[in-house]
């Protein structure tokens, strides 16, 4: 079977050892991002009692879902914290990507009533899972939960709503290569679960009136809305008139308290404007991969519809308009060393990563990173894929980290406290580095 490969036998106390100064924390949260996590049975029911995988925008699991015998898509968290245990650590959000029980060292257990997380059967560490928001309790006319229309994320720090759940780049010639919006989105509406697709402006409205105006937690700060690319119009809307609509009549309802974070294509200063205008406080255009080479391969729809020069300098440009803080594009980090097309070293990759890291925020650009998750059902799903060494993402963190603090720049916009046993972020450790 092609995908990721089985990972070779590690000792973790020596990664510790060789970065005695990046916290416990960010070192096993990329370990747990790049090897998945297998939920025991046990572990399974009980989590299914809390907030379980909403599947927002893609699946982040390492297994398909055909494979889900035991309905972890229904039953398993959508995000876990790990504290305490033999490093006592520090709280520590992680997205749930689950794997086979042979190709992870981590696995969480219910053990005597408790949950817990271990490295290779030793203990390290207690779960804690996030109680249900008020929210999800609720459904529109229709059926569909409210969980569907927005998932709550971050710990409940933001509200995710994928407006469009497809991408207009479509097929091998467009689609990006480590993606796999399109075949999640046809495999989670073949389960059966509740699937909307592409989620209607008064919908979306109704589900933010009740997270932000009727049953708002306090923990909440921040909607960040997304979806796929937009190439041919949609009812009549091309790409910034369809994401504008949604901006405008949320603003409308809710006001400006609470900041919206945009996913879309790289956009002309003109175009960041109008979404400025309508309400937008960040933006985020993923470069995804920067390796000049690497991202035509990777981005294929990005490469022909916009060009990777002209991405880059729409992103560095578009400071101008949302300021430092507020532009936001994420890198796929990781992905860059697949198979067949990407670097062979580690370290080439790491060096790659600290030029992105330089021109970008050097320019005022917050670039954030999201480990890659090896998803079958993705281009690069189909190849053998080695696991990606633990020394490049802690190399690639501390290098975030230290360009960070060289420029000076401010966090992410209302996106999510910084810092060990602070950060809720769940893609990638570099937000919790520092002390
Ligand atoms: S632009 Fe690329 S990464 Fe984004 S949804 Fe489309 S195919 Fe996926």
């Amino acid at each position: 079977m092609p995908g990721k490969m089985p990972y070779t036998k590690y000792d973790l106390d020596k990664y510790f050892e060789r970065y005695p100064d990046v916290p416990k924390e960010v070192i096993i949260k990329e370990d747990i991002l790049r090897l998945g996590v297998h939920i025991t049975d046990a572990a399974l029911e009980e989590s299914a009692k809390f907030t379980t995988k909403s599947y927002y925008l893609f699946s982040y699991d390492q297994i398909d879902v055909e494979e889900m015998k035991r309905q972890e898509f229904l039953k398993a968290p959508e995000e876990f914290k790990f504290k305490g245990g033999p490093y006592n650590l520090r709280p520590t959000n992680n997205k749930t990507c689950i794997e086979k029980p042979e190709k992870t060292p981590y696995k969480i257990d219910l053990i005597d009533g408790k949950l817990q997380i271990l490295w290779e059967n030793n203990y390290l560490g207690d779960l804690e899972l996030r109680n249900k928001p008020p929210y999800y309790r609720h459904s529109l006319p229709d059926g569909t939960p409210y969980s569907d229309i927005a998932a709550c994320n971050f710990w409940g720090y933001l509200s995710f709503c994928t407006i469009l759940r497809n991408c207009q780049y479509w097929g091998t010639k467009e689609e990006c290569v480590f993606c796999d919006i399109n075949t999640n989105a046809r495999k989670q509406s073949k389960t059966g679960r509740p699937f909307m697709v592409h989620k209607s402006v008064e919908d979306v409205v109704t589900v933010f009136d009740t997270i932000f105006n009727k049953e708002r937690e306090p923990e909440n700060h921040t909607i960040i809305l997304t979806g796929g690319a937009v190439t041919n119009s949609i009812g009549h809307k091309d790409n910034i008139h369809f994401y504008e609509q949604y901006i405008r009549a949320i603003r409308e309802k809710i006001g400006h308290r609470w900041a919206i974070h945009l996913q879309t294509t790289a956009l002309t200063k003109e175009e960041c404007r109008i979404l400025k205008e309508a309400g937008v406080d960040a933006h985020h255009s993923n470069i995804e991969v920067w390796d000049k080479e690497k991202f035509n391969i990777y981005c294929p729809g990005k490469a022909k519809f916009v060009g990777r020069d002209e991405w880059i300098k729409r992103v560095c440009d578009s400071v101008e308009i949302f300021g430092e803080g507020c532009v936001c594009p994420t890198l796929v980090t990781g992905a860059e060393m697949a198979r067949p097309w990407g670097f062979e070293k580690w370290q080439d990759a790491v060096k790659s990563m600290q030029e992105c890291w330089e021109y970008l925020m050097s320019r005022g650009v917050t670039p954030r990173s999201s480990s890659w998750v090896i998803e079958p059902n993705s281009a690069l799903g189909k190849y053998d894929q080695p696991v990606i060494p633990l020394e490049y993402y802690i190399e690639i963190d501390i290098a975030w980290y230290e360009t960070w603090k060289k420029y000076k720049l401010p966090p992410l916009r209302n996106f999510t406290p910084m810092g060990p046993g602070r950060c809720l972020s769940v893609n990638s450790a570099h937000l919790d580095m520092g002390s």
